[in-house]
């Protein structure tokens, strides 16, 4: 079965082709900048020849909808194509970033859901709305294929009520919705499952901490598989310091910046969701910019660099005693996959909780899920790729077999 995951931003489109079960990559790539006058188109066949099958050319493409036609006139292109008709895609699965306290499982797009998603937009106004554009787009050129919303949010909706509840009146919760959700979802429930396999360990008996971190960061309990806790909370603006987000702060500092600053509600969120973070305290929001600096001696570097570590390790304290067992600790995404740097500083001093990173294998330069733990270390740690779109995948084939 041929299932083709899409996530729409709003200004951009990434895609991928699946076949399925066999969790093949037929065609995949992005459309970037889309609005602007020269969009950016990249697509590739990796199932084809990884080297030589690769494109990449500008093009105006003014919204989503010529958007999804470019992707589809790729796909079904004689030189560079993957299927003959676009009815030979029997799914669609889109990621949706917030599916509010509604959406816990993966969900087919029938009925009245889109309504019911459109009626959680406010939740995530800079994500959902792109979401649901991709669907009703996907809906013009894919008529025959189920469209299947996957959510960000839906593996932490295990959280206790503890957990996601904020201490506040509980009109605003009841009345708006005001309470954590969390978001990297996909991600964690991928590497989670992912672990729990490499380990040959029943995932329903597996107790880990998932640490995401690209440029969005952030972390997860996991108990017997399940979520019970998570860093980010209404937004995905809370929890770790991430690449331009600020990540925790005191509630406090907003009320400052608009009272005594006199600051805009739209200049308090610019600053706190794209000037804070790394950028904000380094100038640039790439980790490998800010670790090239950090070996320069650059002061700025050295304290982000040890801020971000600090909330990581105060995170996996804060889990640790949440989860009384542990079995493993996941790193993933961007720097988790990638910077030995940060695994070997976050590991540090974590003996008291039964983790102790092997450097040798921790700096090996290997691709592929691993273990890095050292031989006495009780908890495993551990770093897994994270693969969102063939989760989308793999969820959305298991709905639709289902039915
Ligand atoms: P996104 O959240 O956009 O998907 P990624 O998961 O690709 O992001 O992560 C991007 C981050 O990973 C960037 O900060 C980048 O600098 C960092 N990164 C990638 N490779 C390395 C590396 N070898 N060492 C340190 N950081 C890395």
């Amino acid at each position: 079965m041929k299932i083709l995951v899409l996530n729409t931003g709003s200004s951009s489109i990434k895609f991928q082709l699946f076949a399925m079960p066999e969790q093949t990559v037929l065609g995949a790539g992005q459309l970037e900048k889309i609005g602007e006058e020269a969009s950016i188109v990249s697509y590739r066949r990796p199932n084809y020849d990884e080297q030589n099958d690769r494109w990449k050319y500008e093009k105006n493409i003014s919204n989503h909808s010529e958007g999804l036609a470019e992707i589809v006139s790729l796909l079904l292109d004689t030189e560079k194509g993957v299927v003959t008709s676009a009815d030979e895609i029997k799914a669609v699965g889109h990621r949706v970033v917030h599916g509010g306290d509604k959406f816990t499982q993966p969900t087919v797009i029938e009925d009245d859901i889109l309504g019911q998603l459109k009626s959680i937009s406010y939740l995530a106004p800079l994500h959902n709305p792109a979401g649901i554009k991709g669907i009703e787009v996907a809906q013009e050129y894919f008529d025959h294929a189920i469209q299947v919303a996957v959510f960000d949010t839906a593996f932490h909706q295990t959280m206790p009520d503890y957990a996601y509840r904020y201490a506040i009146p509980g009109s605003f919760y009841e009345e708006h919705g005001l309470r954590a959700y969390g978001f990297h979802g996909t991600s964690h429930q991928y590497v989670m499952r992912a672990a729990a396999r490499f380990l040959e360990l029943p995932q329903n008996e597996f107790n880990a901490i998932t640490i995401h971190l690209g440029n969005g960061c952030s972390m997860t309990a996991i108990r017997e598989g399940k979520c019970v806790d998570t860093s980010m909370g209404l937004t995905p603006l809370g929890g770790l310091m991430m690449g331009t987000r600020c990540g925790d702060i005191d509630p406090s500092l907003l009320l400052f910046l608009g009272d005594h600053l006199q600051m805009s509600f739209d200049e308090i969120d610019q600053l706190l969701n794209k000037q804070s973070g790394l950028k904000g305290l380094t100038g640039t929001n790439d980790l490998r910019s800010v670790l090239s600096k950090y070996e320069k001696g650059d002061t700025a570097a050295k304290l982000a660099v040890a801020i971000y570590v600090y909330r990581i390790k105060k995170y996996i304290g804060a889990y640790a005693a949440v989860l009384g067992r542990l079995d493993a600790i996941v790193f993933t995404a961007g720097v988790g996959e990638n910077s030995s740097f940060i695994r070997a500083q976050v590991s540090q001093e974590l003996q008291i909780l039964g983790v102790e990173l092997d450097p040798r294998k921790n700096d090996l330069p290997a691709k592929g899920i691993r273990e890095v733990q050292s031989a006495n270390s009780p908890v495993r740690v551990m770093v897994v790729p994270t693969n969102e779109e063939l989760e989308i995948a793999n969820q959305s084939y298991e709905l639709v077999n289902s039915r």
